[in-house]
């Protein structure tokens, strides 16, 4: 810092606080969420039984999607897979979207070929509610890939959040050594609480 003037640090450090405290806050939230929807997959991988499903209809659609900071569109692919199965003797289809889509057309397209109608493939079911499917479930990277953005996110965030907010509680506990008397006291304090002398703009007591 360049000044030791005790106002001016007072100031920065509570600035320092308030500016790093919400990026803290938000990140630790987003790692929260991370291990939450991390949790929410693992359970699934844990809980959720696995039945042989045959697919009854696999399509590859696409559609105009402008990307955010993009002027034009630009045209992205989805798969619909319809899966049948068999759970406590009822039989069940239900469609399973791949979940996000993609401008990776031959990303899709593999992923349509490997689910062709009338091939079989496990998928996993929601005990509770067997028309709750996951047909790309395992210890991947795909199927993680939610909780990872969110823990990235937020480890990013609320590492440079904790790192201001540290330095600004740093800067208001840091302490000088009074040359009257010896005695350490903080530099935001404007003068020794123990002799009285003042600290001048110089940052030395006098
Ligand atoms: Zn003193």
């Amino acid at each position: 810092m360049a000044t030791n003037n005790p106002q001016t640090l007072k100031i920065v450090s509570l600035i320092l606080k308030v500016v790093g405290a919400l990026p803290l806050l938000i990140g630790l939230g987003l790692l929260a969420g991370a291990w939450f929807t991390g949790n929410r997959q693992n359970t699934i991988l844990k809980t959720w039984p696995t039945v042989d499903a045959e697919v009854a209809r696999s399509e590859l659609t696409s559609h105009q999607h402008q990307f955010d900071n993009d002027a034009s569109s630009t045209t992205v692919y989805e798969a619909h897979i319809d899966f049948g199965y068999t759970v406590g003797g009822k039989q069940y289809t239900t469609p399973s979207g791949s979940g996000y889509f993609t401008s990776d057309y031959a990303e899709m397209k593999q992923k349509v070929d490997t689910y062709a109608p009338g091939t079989r493939h496990p998928i996993r079911y929601n005990p509770a509610n067997p028309n709750d499917i996951r047909f790309d479930a395992g210890y991947t990277f795909g199927f993680f890939l939610g909780p990872l953005i969110l823990a990235v996110v937020g480890l990013m965030l609320a590492g440079t959040g904790a790192a201001l907010f540290f330095t600004g509680w740093a800067i208001g506990r840091a302490k000088a050594l009074c040359p009257s008397c010896g005695q350490k006291f903080r530099h935001t304090e404007p003068s020794c609480p123990n002799c009285g002398a003042a600290l001048s703009p110089g940052g030395a007591a006098r």
